[in-house]
């Protein structure tokens, strides 16, 4: 079976078998999208509107400004595969619980086993916190780190300030753009390691 195959598979099951709460006031699951044999993996926070609508990770204004920052190191939204740490819309947009991270984790684990990225871009306080415990992202933005889970093995994670928070914040909107720059930097390096 190839990772496409096994992608599909693995997201067909767990939008029948995710225990999160929130699927009784999301609209529909927002599994992924993108290429399942993809060297750079994204893992944004939670779906919003548009997400819960559409059942496509990454289609609103954020999904936007992210298909110009990737277009900046020539790379298209198909070139990389883009999920969310919870993979249903949390009321209101507001910040997913706890209890609802643990419920969709596995899920995400799943899919990196799968994936197998070169480096998993981590967009977001959320997502960083779950890989890259006990960092502040103003400190860590626009590094990588090694970190080694029981499941998924030994992965290299790049913090990067979620382009949400970024788009209608000029600082941190040139920070981002600027740190997303160094991503084929530490691509390149993992290939030479
Ligand atoms: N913000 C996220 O974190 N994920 C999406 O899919 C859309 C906006």
């Amino acid at each position: 079976m190839n990772k496409e195959e096994a992608i599909t598979i693995l997201n067909t099951r767990m939008i029948l078998e995710c225990p999160c709460s929130l699927r009784e006031t999301a609209l529909q699951a927002v599994p992924g999208d993108g290429a399942a044999d993809a060297d750079i993996m994204f893992v944004g926070e939670a779906p919003g509107k548009n997400e819960d609508e559409q059942g496509k990770p990454f289609v609103g204004a954020a999904g936007k400004f992210l298909a110009e920052m990737l277009a900046t190191i020539n790379l298209k939204r198909e070139d990389i595969y883009i999920t969310n740490v919870v993979k249903y819309r949390p009321p209101e947009n507001r910040d997913p619980l706890p209890e609802e991270i643990n419920a969709c984790m596995p899920w995400l684990h799943e899919q990196i086993k799968i994936i197998q990225p070169k480096v998993i871009v981590t967009l977001g306080r959320h997502a960083m916190e779950h890989f890259i415990p006990g960092k502040k992202i103003s400190e860590v933005h626009g590094q990588a780190f090694r970190r080694t889970f029981d499941d998924i093995g030994e992965q290299v994670f790049f913090a990067l300030y979620h382009p949400a928070a970024a788009l209608y914040n000029g600082g941190m909107r040139q920070t981002l753009i600027e740190d997303f720059k160094k991503i084929p930097r530490v691509i390149e390096k993992l290939r030479k390691s």
